[in-house]
């Protein structure tokens, strides 16, 4: 198919379409909910419920209760370390699921492998992407399961943790006035948790309602995260700013009830079929034999990150590239099988036969033609989240819907009534922020709270020339703490859960083996430290997406990646290598790197 794509014209409109959207003000363009802003982060969902603040000892703390802390908990309540406290601004658990409750919102991700510890809960997915609600609940079931709840403390932020090397234990102390102690203190606060606005002006001087898509209003849009519709918007004009995967999910559900509604999109995302599908228990009860999450995972892993397994369990958008990317390798004579420019070659021209099919899929769904050249996307898949939907392309066939393309330059301003787009000011009554989340900002200003070590040294201040960890866990001079996050580790961006099942039996692993020994303190070697910052430094960083890639906070909003930004890649080997890898690790129980004392 790639000789019908004239090759040489596709790349010279990609870097047109990259170029448009290029600003030297990069990931600096978006405004920082704080100020008079802050009131965007409020909880639209839970009343703060008052309560004593805390000023005891526990022995593991863990800050964040989405995915992360759940799992770390359940690994650790299974090896029968109960004394756990989990802190979280939100009102449950959930993370991203507790915020996230706009309609439509949906894992993207198949539910057999993105919902964690479906074996160990019993509980089978209705279907093959879950939505929000269902997703939710597992985390609570999760949280019942594994009795998470016991002690929580959730609406409250930690301001601060820091480490007394004497007692051997961390303090944590927290905006709702607690200050205790916990021996080991784990932390899991997501990557992409603070919501951010657009950088345009006037935003304070709307008078109508505004909202961001992670606090999302049913006050005023009616409806519920369970899909019933948004009645309240039947009278109503809204503008939609953002076409990124949040957006992509909330458009059919707007486009469905608003009396008008303009989406606002400065590049489009490439939207593939989502082809969901309810699961049949029956199917499930053949396939789940025991350990099939773990397989599923790791499959899925090999298969999304262009490896080659016989078998690919999951089966959907994520790794239809790869299937492609074979299938040319295939066709090539076997001289050149192993040619790495040819290999280069192959992928390339597998992601552009992908682009071509998904741009071909607009022309086929969206009726009016001049729109369905704006839904086209002009880069390869990977250099912006990939989307899956089948409703999005064709809301922008209801007559209550209208794209306002900005031809790469985004939404001009916000007046006190509306939206201007090109010189054309759009009268709304409400606009929404499907602005997505901070990324590559300051560590402070996602957590919005200081680690302090051995010393009183600062966690910014020993990374402030780069990441330093042992497998992107452990970090020296941090004893007893536990970072639960993807880099200097795998780095599976396409399916999240797994590198943070994987770290939470790593953490369980140490700290039961911490506990059993009776050592005071656990922390990386610093030679097994710097041997593993020189591994993940030997590979070839952060390439991906590359500078050849429309702007977004996959690759620093276009703009060159600071050296020290580097080493938050991941294992150089891959994922499903750096997966195997610390299964080894913790198998042979020799907790290699690190020192108990
Ligand atoms: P994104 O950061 O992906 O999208 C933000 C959107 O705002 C982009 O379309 C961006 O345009 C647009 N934007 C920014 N400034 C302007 C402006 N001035 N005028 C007009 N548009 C503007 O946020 P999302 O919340 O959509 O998604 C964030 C991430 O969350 C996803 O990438 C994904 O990882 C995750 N997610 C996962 C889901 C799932 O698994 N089911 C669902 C939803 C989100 P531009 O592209 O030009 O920068």
């Amino acid at each position: 198919m790639t000789d019908k794509i004239d090759k040489r014209a596709l790349k010279q409109k990609y870097a047109e379409e990259r170029d448009k959207r290029l600003r030297p003000d990069g990931k600096d363009q978006y405004i920082k909910l704080e100020g008079q802003l802050s009131y965007y982060l409020e909880d639209p969902y839970l009343p703060i419920v008052e309560r004593e603040p805390k000023t005891d000892h526990v022995t593991v703390a863990f800050v964040g209760g989405g995915y992360a802390g759940l799992v770390t908990g359940a690994r650790l309540v299974e090896r029968g370390i109960t004394d756990i406290r989990i802190i979280d601004k939100a009102g449950d658990f959930g993370g991203t699921w507790y915020w996230n409750r706009y309609p439509g919102a949906q894992c993207d991700t198949a539910s057999m492998i993105y919902l964690p510890l479906l074996e160990e809960t019993g509980y089978v997915p209705t279907e093959k992407y879950a939505h929000a609600p269902e997703i939710l609940e597992h985390c609570q079931r999760i949280a019942k399961h594994y009795n998470l709840y016991r002690d929580t403390l959730f609406h409250t932020q930690v301001t601060e943790v820091r480490w007394d090397d004497d007692n051997a234990r961390w303090h944590i102390r927290t905006n709702r006035g607690d200050d205790f102690t916990a021996q080991f203190l784990c932390m899991g606060t997501g990557p992409l948790h603070m919501p951010k606005l657009p950088g345009v002006p006037g935003i304070e001087d709307f008078e109508g309602h505004s909202f961001h898509t992670s606090r999302w209003d049913y006050d005023y849009t009616g409806g519920n995260p369970e899909g019933a519709p948004l009645e309240h918007l039947a009278d109503k004009r809204v503008a939609l700013i953002g076409t990124g995967a949040t957006a992509v999910q909330c458009v059919p559900h707007l486009a469905a009830i608003c009396d008008t509604f303009y989406v606002c999109q400065r590049t489009p995302s490439s939207v593939d079929q989502r082809a969901n599908q309810p699961l049949d228990p029956d199917w499930f009860a053949e396939v789940a034999t025991p350990g099939w999450q773990q397989r599923w995972m790791e499959n899925f892993a090999i298969n999304q990150t262009g490896g080659a397994v016989d078998v690919d369990l999951v089966d959907d958008g994520w790794t239809d590239i790869t299937h492609r990317f074979h299938r040319n390798i295939a066709a090539l004579p076997e001289a050149d099988q192993s040619n790495p420019a040819k290999w280069a070659e192959a992928w390339e021209n597998a992601d552009m036969e992908k682009m071509e099919a998904i741009r071909a899929r607009v022309d086929s769904v969206v009726e009016d033609t001049a729109t369905a050249a704006k839904l086209k996307a002009w880069y390869n898949q990977l250099c912006k989240r990939p989307c899956f939907h089948d409703d999005y392309l064709e809301a922008f066939n209801q007559p209550s819907t209208t794209l306002l393309d900005t031809d790469g330059k985004g939404v001009e301003r916000v007046t006190a009534n509306g939206v201007v787009v090109a010189g054309v000011e759009y009268p709304v009554d409400c606009i929404i922020y499907g602005s997505g989340f901070e990324v590559g900002t300051e560590r402070l200003s996602r957590t919005g709270f200081e680690v302090y070590g051995r010393d009183g040294l600062s966690l910014t201040d020993y990374w402030d020339a780069g990441m330093r960890s042992l497998h992107g866990l452990t970090v020296r001079n941090f004893p007893n703490a536990f970072f639960v996050q993807p880099s200097q580790a795998a780095n599976l961006i396409s399916n999240i859960p797994h590198n943070i099942v994987e770290a939470a039996l790593s953490i369980a692993t140490i700290v039961e083996r911490a506990l059993d020994t009776g050592s005071a303190q656990v922390e990386p070697a610093l030679e097994a430290e710097d041997a593993w910052v020189e591994l993940i430094n030997s590979g070839a960083g952060l390439t991906l997406p590359n500078a050849d890639c429309t702007p977004g906070y996959y690759n620093n909003e276009g703009q060159p990646i600071p050296e020290e930004a580097h080493s938050y890649a991941g294992y150089p080997q891959g994922a499903p290598a750096f997966f195997k890898f610390i299964h080894g690790w913790r198998e042979a129980g020799s907790f290699e790197g690190l020192e108990f004392r």
